[in-house]
């Protein structure tokens, strides 16, 4: 179950991404339908399509009780080791990315009024905005020289993959214009919750300020309420939920086998049962989150699974289908994503994954719930087909 693939950061940002993953997939600009990804070959059943670092992931469970999950790639941390050496991270590697990326500027806040307002909303979307925020000081302090990088920019391009957020969709009601950053949200289209949780963030993150004065500024003009609505018309229809396995339950896993080769060989059904992806609101209903399903809420057994939420550039660039061709995994049992195919797909064919666990939904349910929380009309080939079976064409 070891992570063992270090060299999926090095294509962290999308084009690089992109262009390393071109043998299997290609970026189509469909005029009527907007992006797609097509497979660029035929593709077995059961192959890797990608393999992909998140932009930035958060436990929900981060801090009660204290780092179950490791801060930076979400691995189970067994409580035993946690309370003996009370260690956030997994690994010295996993320590060495979070250094470089975001726990310089972590360990000057104070999360906890926002982390205890976001378990009582059932919404993982302000912890991870605060990973975000955390991520973007510290490339602004690094960018100003103040803090060493301890390994070359390429290898952990912070600002490269915190760039990548432009390239995601969002919700059109809320942000309906096409310039990021431009603050020109009508003040009253901004959910009142939003309003209440960045004024948490803010406050959380500035006590950095006592030792870094120069964020201030920053923080106030930047990390504004504009950069969070903007953040959260985004991660509202991007975030993936990822289902992690706590340690009692790794046993009856087996081992995955990740790889970034073809191959496939996960044992799907245990994996797909214990860590079933949801993508999306995962089991935030409400597009505000603050109607989260028993599933969200926080259990502090160790022994149940933990789940986080993750923003993946390349992965958010796949389309939506109830009867989806690719199936989302988190084989390593952290954050890194795998897509891997469920059945052969012929080249040319739209590569799709499910934004819902639309197993047992009709299409009514699913096309209501994905208009809700996604903002489109589906009509893929099984909403299509289950359609024409409710009503017969008259002939
Ligand atoms: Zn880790
Ligand atoms: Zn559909």
């Amino acid at each position: 179950m070891k992570s063992d693939n270090i060299s999926g950061r090095l294509f962290s940002t999308l084009q690089s991404q992109l262009r390393a993953y071109q043998s299997i997939l290609s970026l189509y600009t469909i005029p009527s339908k907007g992006r797609a990804i097509v497979a660029a070959k035929t593709l077995d059943s059961h192959a890797t399509v990608i393999q992909e670092e998140p932009i930035a992931a958060s436990s929900f469970l981060q801090g009660d009780p204290p780092h179950l999950a490791c801060r930076q790639c979400l691995k189970p941390i067994p409580p035993s080791s946690s309370t003996t050496n009370n260690s956030s991270f997994c690994s010295t590697t996993c320590q060495t990315r979070a250094d470089n990326e975001w726990s310089i500027i972590d360990r000057h806040c104070n999360f906890d009024a926002l982390t205890s307002k976001a378990k009582q909303q059932s919404t993982k979307f302000p912890l991870l905005a605060a990973r975000l925020a955390t991520m973007i000081l510290q490339s602004q302090l690094q960018l100003q020289h103040h803090l060493p990088t301890t390994t070359p920019d390429s290898l952990y391009p912070t600002r490269g993959t915190i760039h990548d957020l432009n390239n995601l969709c969002f919700v059109n009601n809320i942000h309906n214009n096409n310039n990021n950053n431009d603050n020109t949200n009508t003040e009253a289209s901004i959910p009142e919750e939003w309003r209440t949780m960045h004024h948490l963030l803010a406050q959380s993150l500035w006590p950095v300020t006592h030792t870094y004065p120069e964020l201030a500024s920053y923080i106030t003009n930047n990390l504004d309420i504009g950069w969070y609505t903007w953040l959260m018309s985004r991660l509202h229809v991007n975030v993936f939920r990822i289902d992690i396995v706590a340690p009692l339950m790794m046993s009856a896993l087996g081992g995955g086998r990740g790889g970034g080769g073809g191959g496939g060989g996960f044992d799907r059904s245990a994996l797909l049962k214990a860590a079933m992806a949801a993508v999306g609101t995962g089991g935030d209903f409400s597009l505000y989150g603050n109607s989260g399903t028993p599933s969200e809420s926080a259990s502090s057994s160790s022994q149940q699974q933990e789940s986080g939420t993750g923003v993946y550039a390349l992965a958010s660039m796949f389309n939506h289908s109830c009867d989806p061709n690719l199936d989302v995994l988190f084989p390593h049992n952290t954050s890194t994503l795998c897509l891997q195919t469920a059945r052969e797909v012929m080249v040319g064919e739209e590569l799709t994954i499910s934004y819902i666990d639309a197993m047992g939904m009709s299409v009514g349910k699913r096309r209501q719930y994905l208009k809700f929380a996604y903002g489109f009309d589906c009509n893929c080939v099984r909403c299509q087909e289950e359609e024409n079976e409710r009503q017969p064409p008259n002939l």
